[in-house]
């Protein structure tokens, strides 16, 4: 009997690693943290977003043909009903009925019997050997006959910083790599505002050109902005050269003329408690200073970086691997989940292709390379 190295017990490698063992494949998953599943726990503030019912390429930074066939022939809600996670429906999010992270990936970890999973085990090289590959690491060598590298990103670094050495060994492109979902750094920035929330649409301008849009809800930090929507406008950032500032309208349902009646109004019938009625205490307090309610400007400075991103775009170029994620240049190798050049917005689309890689990583060694039938729709 075969048996298949996952490198990297993560939301790809463990949904790998569930496909195999239910087949009664030999599955060993070497795991380099003390620690499965940890960017699972930390997803959605620990409710894991797992993926979203609009599926569309336009919220993923690729539109690779076979990426596309990855995402789509993967059902995520199906799938984990299947293996007994309700799974609830928030607008197009789908989240695990019973809001914790841990379900998901307890789940997934859920019969694994014939699974050797290793923790505190890094996977330090591979090395040709007959058919297969010898995976070295820091607890000793392990033969197998397929490879699955589903080491992630150094996003946040809750999956380790060393993640494409392994790729980089075997002598893979790696694409440009960028913090992505990620906080700003601005100036101004509140301290007292920290923890602070408000509803709002906020824009991205670059050289005083509005970019893109997203209505939602703006956390302030620190240092600067956060919150989804604020995450969601990061991602554009590489993309751009010039000054960029983001834009907060407060008032959105309200014009340029109505708001300014309203505020004179409020000014004659609260005197200094003009803004308190409408705003949280502490931001009614900052925005006494503020011009315009509806172009609240705030030059970004920086991102959080790496350490504070939620996904890394860039990462293995797709050139590398063909249609079933192995890798052209080392048969039996396959790669899946954020190592990959695929990343996506904010709204469960990077677990869900993380999940979905996984998938389709295992149907192709389960069912071979020829006539893969590899959907669970
Ligand atoms: C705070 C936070 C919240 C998030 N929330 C969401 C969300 O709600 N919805 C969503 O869609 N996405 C979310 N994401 C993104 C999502 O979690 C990742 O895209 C996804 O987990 C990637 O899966 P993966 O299998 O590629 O990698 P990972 O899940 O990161 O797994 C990689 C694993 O490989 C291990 N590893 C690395 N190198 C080695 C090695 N050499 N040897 C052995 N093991 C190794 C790591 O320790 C890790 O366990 C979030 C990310 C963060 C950081």
């Amino acid at each position: 009997m075969n048996t298949t190295i996952i490198i990297g017990a993560g939301a790809s490698g463990l949904l790998c690693g569930h496909e195999l063992a239910k087949t009664g494949e030999n599955v060993i998953i070497l795991e380099q943290s003390n620690k499965s599943g940890r960017k699972i726990l930390a997803s959605g503030n620990g409710r894991c977003n797992l993926s979203n019912t609009d599926l569309q390429m336009k919220y993923y930074n690729t539109d690779d043909w076979r990426i596309a066939a990855i995402i789509n022939n993967f059902d995520a809600k199906k799938y984990f009903e299947k293996i007994g996670v309700l799974v609830r429906q928030n607008g197009k999010l789908l989240y695990p009925r019973s809001n914790q992270s841990l379900t998901v990936k307890n789940a997934l970890m859920n019969n694994y019997n014939n699974v050797a999973l290793i923790e505190n085990c890094e996977a330090l090289k591979i090395t040709k050997q007959g058919k297969g590959y010898i995976v070295t690491t820091t607890l000793g060598d392990y033969y197998g006959d397929n490879i699955v590298i589903a080491t992630g990103s150094p996003a946040s670094l809750l999956s380790g910083k060393n993640n494409y050495d392994l790729v980089k060994q075997l002598g893979l492109k790696i694409t440009k790599l960028y913090p992505s979902l990620v906080q700003l750094k601005t100036k101004p920035a509140y301290r007292s505002l920290k923890g602070v929330r408000v509803k709002c649409i906020a824009h991205l301008y670059v050289d005083k050109q509005l970019i893109e849009s997203q209505e939602g809800e703006v956390l302030f930090s620190e240092n600067g902005l956060s919150g989804i929507c604020i995450m969601q406008l990061s991602r554009l950032l590489p993309h751009y050269q010039g000054i960029k500032e983001i834009s907060l309208d407060l008032m959105p349902d309200y014009g340029q003329k109505e708001l300014a009646d309203l505020l004179q109004k409020r000014r004659q019938d609260f005197n200094d408690y003009y803004l308190a009625g409408i705003f949280n205490d502490k931001l009614a307090k900052v925005l006494e200073n503020v011009a315009n309610l509806k172009d609240w400007r705030f030059l970004i400075k920086d991102t959080y970086g790496i350490e504070k991103a939620q996904v890394i775009s860039g990462g293995v170029s797709l050139e590398e691997v063909n249609e079933n994620l192995e890798v052209n240049k080392y048969p039996n190798i396959y790669l899946t989940g954020e190592l990959l050049d695929v990343d996506g917005d904010c709204g469960g689309y990077n677990l869900h292709f993380a999940f979905a890689s996984g998938y389709h990583v295992a149907k192709t060694i389960i069912n071979g390379k020829e006539g893969l039938d590899a959907t669970n729709k």
